[in-house]
């Protein structure tokens, strides 16, 4: 029989816990390890918390494991941000721009000779190089902490007690006070023939050893976007195909902006159509059929490729979270509140797996760091979750704190609010004689008394660098007032948000000519 805490009802809660700790040592069944804090998940929140909670002085397990996708891409410590994510991603966007900028190099006196193309296999050779060191730095950072480390799968016996799996099916068990979920999610598949078997998603695109050729990116957020963006960069034939609007839950004009932009690039986008069925023919190359949403129209393409980036589920379900009294939503998330305590007592869940936080890898960091540092350390600090900044790396980027307009309008009513706006051209883009027609600022402020930020909006080269400076000064209640007060940096494209004073309501002509 397992023991556990409720069973110790009628106890005060400290004699309670001390006679647990007690009488576990010598409970029947597998030699249980003990530790302070259990970790499930070494992902950007896992091994956040973890590793602060070591740097306190505390005993830490991390169990991580990675099943392969369907086409059998597996990858090591560190999760999705490391390995299939965040890092891949920018230096594949970095890769994007740099095509770029040769092209405008030429512009600007370089002799650069004609045909200038890019090498799959050395950019995602050199990608997974970086990574696999990003994975060995985990694992020494771990080690250096004491930390152990389990490559092996958690799942919960209850709420004090993990099972881990290893890959040849050992089973080790540990047991603590405290717990913590940090599992993220992975790549979801429609369902549709040929999904699993023949598409792929960006669990599997930075891992491919042959270029992905004429590709097909199904879904229009984040995922879809970037991948898109940086495939075309690459020089690949690429369609983007978006079932509704593009970046749903962003401010919608800038999102127009940023697929125009995309679509100005000489990328396809289709809009309304969603594919239906895949089949690979003998040639190798995938036989598309693609549907309008309404049903009324069905065309077929050929693709090398087809990326599926159509949103992420979490990895709950095989967690046995029932056994410890965890509760998720109807996705599956697990339900936390302001603390990140899950419906078990002593059980947490940080990063992408916990209910309404947003999916970005500082999120993951940040309130796992805080976490161990209020279990640990005394400390009240909790995460906030408002004024969080995000960039879209299209390769143009668009970077975002606060509000979105509708949201704004939304929550303060459209006569509460000013809207100050401006198109600008980034000067780098004057010789080479770059289209700057969706270079676009937004600030959305109050409209009363000090005009304070509601939210910045900006698309342009670096946009991701220039905004999060921004991002503090919105943290720190910044005002329009206090905005244009400051003297700009001549000449760069951050000085246009302290020189920002068109309002849309005037209805002047936003378009900044000159100094
Ligand atoms: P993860 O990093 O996913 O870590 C979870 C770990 O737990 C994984 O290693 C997983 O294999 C492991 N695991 C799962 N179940 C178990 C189990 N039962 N036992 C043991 N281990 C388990 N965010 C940004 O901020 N900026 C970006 O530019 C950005 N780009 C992205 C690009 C892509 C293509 C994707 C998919 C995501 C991107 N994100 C980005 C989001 C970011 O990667 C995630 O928000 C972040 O990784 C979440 O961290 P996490 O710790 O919650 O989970
Ligand atoms: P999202 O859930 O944000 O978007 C899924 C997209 O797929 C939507 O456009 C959706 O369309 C579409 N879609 C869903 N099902 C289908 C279907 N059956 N057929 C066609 N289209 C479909 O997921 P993402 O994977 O893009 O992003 C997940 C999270 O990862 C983001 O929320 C973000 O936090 C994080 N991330 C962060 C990045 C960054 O910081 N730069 C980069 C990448 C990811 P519809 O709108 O019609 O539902």
């Amino acid at each position: 029989m397992m023991l556990t805490l409720r069973g110790l009802e009628g106890f005060c809660p400290t004699y309670r816990r001390l006679l647990w700790r007690h009488l576990r040592k010598f409970s029947s069944g597998a030699q249980k390890e003990q530790y302070d804090l259990i970790v499930i998940g070494g992902g950007s929140g896992g091994l956040a918390c973890g590793k602060e909670a070591a740097d306190l002085g505390k005993t830490v397990a991390v169990l991580d494991f990675v099943k392969p996708t369907p086409i059998g891409t597996k990858w090591d410590i560190g999760g999705t941000c490391v390995n299939v994510g965040c890092i891949p991603k920018k230096l594949m966007h970095q890769a994007a721009l740099l095509g770029h900028s040769i092209h405008d190099a030429r512009k600007f006196g370089w002799n650069i000779p004609g045909d200038i193309t890019n090498n799959w296999e050395e950019l995602s050779h050199a990608v997974q190089m970086h990574v696999r060191s990003l994975n060995w730095g985990h694992k020494v950072q771990l080690n250096e902490r004491k930390v152990k480390y389990y490559n092996a799968y958690g799942s919960f016996v209850d709420a004090n007690t993990v099972r881990g799996t290893k890959k040849n099916g050992d089973k080790i068990y540990l047991q603590s006070d405290n717990i913590v979920i940090a599992v993220g999610g992975r790549p979801r598949y429609p369902n549709f023939p040929g999904a699993r078997e023949h598409c792929i998603t960006s669990d599997d695109l930075f891992w491919k050893k042959k270029p992905p050729g004429k590709t097909l990116v199904v879904g229009g957020s984040y995922v879809g976007l970037e991948c898109a963006g940086f495939l075309h960069g690459l020089g690949f034939d690429t369609t983007l195909l978006i079932r509704s609007i593009p970046l749903r839950g962003f401010d919608q004009q800038m999102a127009k902006l940023v697929t125009d932009n995309m679509t100005d690039c000489g990328m396809n986008i289709q809009y309304g159509m969603i594919p239906t069925h895949v089949e690979k023919l003998t040639d190798n190359t995938l036989k598309v059929e693609l549907q309008s949403v309404d049903g009324t129209k069905t065309i077929t393409n050929n693709f090398d490729t087809v990326l599926l980036a159509t949103g992420r589920d979490p990895l709950t379900s095989e967690l046995n979270l029932s056994s410890a009294g965890i509760e998720t939503d109807n996705m599956g998330k697990v339900i936390v509140n302001e603390e990140e305590k899950t419906t078990a007592s002593g059980v947490y869940a940080i990063g992408d797996v916990a209910e309404n936080r947003p999916e970005l890898t500082p999120v993951a960091i940040k309130s796992g760091k805080l976490l161990a540092r209020r279990l640990f350390l005394n400390s009240k600090e909790l995460m906030h979750y408002d004024v969080i900044p995000t960039t879209v790396f299209t390769p143009l980027e668009y970077s975002t704190v606060g509000l979105s307009e509708e949201n704004a309008i939304a929550q303060y009513g459209e006569e509460n609010l000013e809207i100050y706006h401006a198109f600008y051209k980034p000067l780098e883009y004057t010789i080479p004689e770059r289209d700057s027609s969706q270079c676009y600022i937004k600030v959305i402020t109050e409209r009363y008394n000090e005009q304070k930020i509601l939210g910045i909006h900006l698309i342009g080269p670096n946009a991701g660098e220039v905004m999060q400076g921004f991002a503090v000064a919105m943290r720190c209640g910044a005002t329009y007032q206090q905005l244009s007060s400051v003297v700009g940096i001549h000449p760069t494209c951050a000085e246009e948000l302290v020189k920002i004073h068109i309002t849309k309501r005037s209805g002047l002509d936003p378009t900044v000519t000159g100094c």
